[in-house]
């Protein structure tokens, strides 16, 4: 199934998957794109394919500081990714980054008070990270006057987020840090049989 794909079916992330945690600010932010974005019809069909468990928070919204089974939050991109964006979870990027803007005063809070440059912001992503997910670092080594590399410990994310979604989110931080073509790839990932997932940004 295209689901399996986009979420991914290696065996650490199986592992980790049923026990991870996020947060309800990154949650909610996909009930706030489905209120924004959806037509009726694409809302209906998201509501019918969403678990019982999970459908509950369409009307019942995380709370931002709570955290929430991470299975919930992949069940509602699973049916944005099929119902709003085609079947194309590449277009998790852009949600990445719409994401980092909604969520722009508590990033803020965590970073920009300290961080007034890209290199700056990701030597706070561990802080980030941890703000978002449960378990798991993510750690940022300097490679070049800018380049930076960060590296996922103990923990896993979707396939998809992995891919783009998270990218996105780092894309938005570094631009407004003041680097406005930054960009943040991801070069290795667990999900393509590699040891770990690595993301390289340059600015
Ligand atoms: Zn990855």
């Amino acid at each position: 199934m295209q689901e399996v794909q986009w979420v991914g079916n290696v065996s650490s992330w199986q592992a980790f998957y049923p026990k991870a945690r996020v947060k309800g600010s990154l949650f909610g932010a996909r009930i706030r794109y489905i209120q924004e974005f959806a037509a009726p019809s694409a809302l209906a069909a998201l509501r019918a394919d969403l678990p019982e468990d999970s459908r509950v928070h369409l009307d019942d919204k995380p709370l931002p500081f709570k955290w929430y089974p991470l299975t919930r939050m992949v069940d509602f991109d699973v049916g944005i990714i099929r119902h709003l964006m085609g079947g194309d979870p590449s277009r998790m990027r852009g949600f990445g980054s719409q994401i980092a803007q909604y969520d722009l005063n508590r990033v803020f809070r965590l970073v920009l008070r300290v961080a007034v440059s890209p290199a700056l912001a990701l030597r706070s992503i561990s802080s980030i990270y941890q703000a978002y997910f449960d378990p798991g670092d993510l750690r940022f080594t300097d490679v070049g006057p800018r380049e930076g590399q960060l590296r996922l410990h103990e923990s896993a994310m979707p396939a998809y987020l992995c891919e783009h979604g998270y990218s996105g989110f780092v894309d938005e931080l570094l631009r407004r840090t003041g680097a406005p073509h930054a960009r943040c790839e991801h070069t290795t990932c667990a999900h393509r049989g590699d040891a770990g997932c690595v993301w390289k940004c340059t600015w």
